[in-house]
């Protein structure tokens, strides 16, 4: 009769569970996945730094509390990163620090595999995420990020005042590169590109492919100081490449234009005018490549 009861409040408590852990998959936003590893930290007691007599103060799972080591991607057994999760969790399951915390119990073991499901869909979940919102040439965010960061870049100027700046740059006569050099090879100086932007902003601007050769920096300055504090260290950069790779027939430069938003404006309005700023350097370059050739 006492096993029964046991048996019985045992499903219940797993029953409850499981239909928790439902509801908060499907929400599917970072608050439930919150929710979701704070309910499944109940301890496992087994922690593989000390069962191994690990040193490895440089792996993820070194000291690490939570015990489950096998969700932990990136950690250091067999001298190396064993890298993406579902790789690492083959692994994991020949070791003796996962048969110890898993297979204690059948009930652990349905509670461990149950677990381990969630955070593989999630690390699914993530890697899908990143790869829809980042340019697969560049490594920098792309249009789709763009559109998703704006809105919120914008709810957080008029809840809370102040603003940001867009910043348009444009490569100059970037289709002389493919039509000399071939696609591979402006393919190369996008790259390139796309680095020396991402050197000249600070961490806490965002850096976007906004499409072809165009791209988009949204700064938390507004200044003008700030903004042309950043134009001229790209500038200098792009000097330096030039003084490196650049030859008579061609050196790397590019136009750019920005506009500050702040909630007494219009966000299209904003666009409009970066854009029409970068056009008119634009012309203004060209203008002025014409005249040092003519000289
Ligand atoms: P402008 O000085 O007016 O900016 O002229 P541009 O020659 O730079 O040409 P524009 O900006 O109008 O067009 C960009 C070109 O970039 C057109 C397209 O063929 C090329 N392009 C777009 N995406 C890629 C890419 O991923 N790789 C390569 N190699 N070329 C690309
Ligand atoms: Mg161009």
């Amino acid at each position: 009769m006492e096993k029964k009861n046991g048996l019985a409040m045992i499903l219940s408590g797993l029953r409850r569970d499981l239909r928790s852990f439902i509801t908060l998959s499907l929400k599917e936003n970072e608050t439930s996945w919150q929710q979701w590893i704070s309910r499944v930290k109940r301890d496992v007691h087994v922690r593989c730094w000390e069962m191994k007599g690990c040193t490895r103060t440089d792996c993820p799972s070194y000291k690490n509390t939570c015990g489950r080591c096998w969700l932990i991607a990136g950690t250091m057994c067999g001298g190396k990163p064993l890298g993406g999760f579902a790789s690492k969790y083959k692994s994991c399951t020949e070791c003796e620090v996962y048969q110890a915390a898993v297979l204690s119990d059948p009930i652990n073991e349905v509670y461990e595999h149950l677990i381990t499901l969630v955070f593989s869909l999630r690390d699914k979940q993530l890697e899908l995420k990143s790869l829809a919102l980042h340019d697969e040439l560049t490594g920098l965010f792309n249009r789709a990020y763009f559109e998703l960061v704006i809105k919120q870049e914008v709810k957080k100027a008029n809840r809370y005042g102040g603003g940001f700046t867009v910043f348009m740059i444009d490569i100059d006569n970037f289709k002389y590169i493919n039509d000399t050099y071939g696609h591979l090879h402006g393919d190369g100086i996008l790259r390139e590109f796309a680095l020396i932007l991402k050197n000249s902003i600070r961490e806490s601007d965002i850096l976007i492919r906004y499409g072809g050769d165009e791209f988009m920096i949204i700064s938390h300055g507004t200044s003008t100081l700030d903004n042309s504090a950043i134009a001229s260290r790209i500038s200098h950069s792009i000097s330096q490449w030039n003084g490196e790779y650049g030859s008579e027939n061609y050196s790397l430069s590019f136009s750019h234009g920005c506009a500050v938003f702040d909630k007494s404006k219009d966000l299209k309005e904003v666009l409009e005018e970066a854009d029409a700023r970068m056009y008119k350097n634009k012309e203004q370059n060209r203008q002025n490549r014409k005249q040092n050739s003519s000289c």
